[in-house]
């Protein structure tokens, strides 16, 4: 078996010995005579797997008591609508950050279904940072504000979480539990969990238990948060096999040491890969200013069209996978999320100098 060194932007790499976990509990769950893909999400060992995988998550992320977690499916996506859906009362208002392509989708979603502004803008300084608490526009009485803690695709990610009157909601989808976070500046944090956490098709949405008590009641039962929290997420059928696969996932991360260690992990593996662009005399270039750059998706260019295009095709002969950047911007994407090997990033590092010396 070879397997590659996948610098996909999501979904990505699972570490290979949860990967081998479950093949080999996929015929056969535990003595049960069928797979875990088979069975009823009311049957006893999928019930133990439901509630050890949400336990687990309060565990290594550090979730405070005062939240509950919601195991959904509809992705990042389906949340820039269902949390002004639920958030949102009449005549409240939320604001946004507009920091990149997921910060700007999640509020043109959200303006489908309330009130919502522009708290800070970055398109003229082409989303190379995120703000600073004093660039904040706030009106009075905002009911939220949502900002996006990783830009997946411009690669810079909030270093600190503003730190505002105003509670904050947080798509997290490509830093998910990547390091510990501030709970008492949050009302609700969500995300997709297929970057760092697991197989697609599973969302994660944190919220506090005060938000739920006055959440919009006038939805539609799969809408409402309060009515997964109130049936553990159990309500319709869950997306077992991946609620599964982010248990084996969670319980690796704990083993590591957790969300901490995850931080220490993602500062010191990006820490390399800009390092060797901040050394190559320019030949390598990130768009993000320096205390911005995201510790999960490293964002650089060459200096040319035609040299990004030989530097991700002679990566790929050499087992390095998926560099191509986002078809938006251009240029290179490595995205190095938790579950990346070492071994992955010191040879990225290496091709990196060779390339540069053989090309530049
Ligand atoms: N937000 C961010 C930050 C993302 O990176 C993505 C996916 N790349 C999304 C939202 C959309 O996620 P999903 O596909 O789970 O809906």
């Amino acid at each position: 078996m070879t397997r590659v060194h996948n610098f996909c932007a999501g979904p990505c790499t699972l570490p290979l010995s949860v990967l081998e976990e479950v093949q080999a509990e996929l015929v056969d769950f535990r003595g049960s005579g069928m797979s875990l893909i088979e069975m009823s999400h009311r049957s006893t060992e999928y019930s133990a797997v439901h509630m050890d995988t949400l336990a687990l998550f309060r565990e290594v992320f550090g979730v405070p008591d005062a939240f509950s977690i919601l195991l959904l499916q509809g992705g990042a996506t389906l949340q820039f609508a269902m949390v002004p859906m639920n958030l949102l009362g009449p005549g409240e208002q939320a604001a946004y950050v507009r920091s990149g392509t997921w910060g700007n989708g999640a509020q043109d979603d959200a303006a489908h279904h309330g009130e919502v502004y522009t708290a800070w803008d970055g398109r003229d300084l082409r989303y190379a940072r995120m703000p600073a608490d004093a660039e904040l526009a706030l009106r009075d009485g905002t009911r939220y504000l949502h900002v996006t803690s990783n830009e997946t695709i411009e690669g810079i990610r909030f270093s600190e979480f503003p730190g505002v009157d105003v509670p904050l909601v947080a798509d997290m989808s490509s830093d998910y539990l990547s390091r510990p976070i501030p709970w008492n500046r949050f009302d609700l944090v969500y995300g997709g969990v297929q970057k760092n956490l697991g197989p697609a098709g599973l969302g994660v949405v944190v919220v506090r238990d005060a938000v739920l008590e006055r959440t919009n009641r006038d939805l539609g039962s799969y809408l409402r948060f309060d009515q997964h929290a109130a049936k553990d997420s159990l309500m319709n059928t869950p997306p077992m096999f991946a609620i599964y696969t982010m248990g084996k996932v969670l319980a690796w991360i704990r083993d590591l040491g957790g969300a901490g260690a995850m931080a220490d992990r993602g500062a010191r593996r990006s820490g390399a890969v800009y390092e060797a662009i901040d050394t190559s005399d320019g030949f390598y270039r990130g768009p993000a200013e320096v205390a911005h750059r995201s510790h999960m998706n490293v964002v650089f260019r060459l200096p040319d069209e035609k040299l990004d295009a030989r530097f991700a095709e002679q990566a790929a002969g050499e087992g390095l996978v998926n560099l191509k950047g986002h078809r938006s911007v251009g240029g290179i994407r490595a995205s190095i999320y938790n579950a990346m090997p070492d071994d992955g990033v010191e040879a990225l590092v290496n091709f990196m100098s060779s390339f540069a010396e053989a090309n530049a």
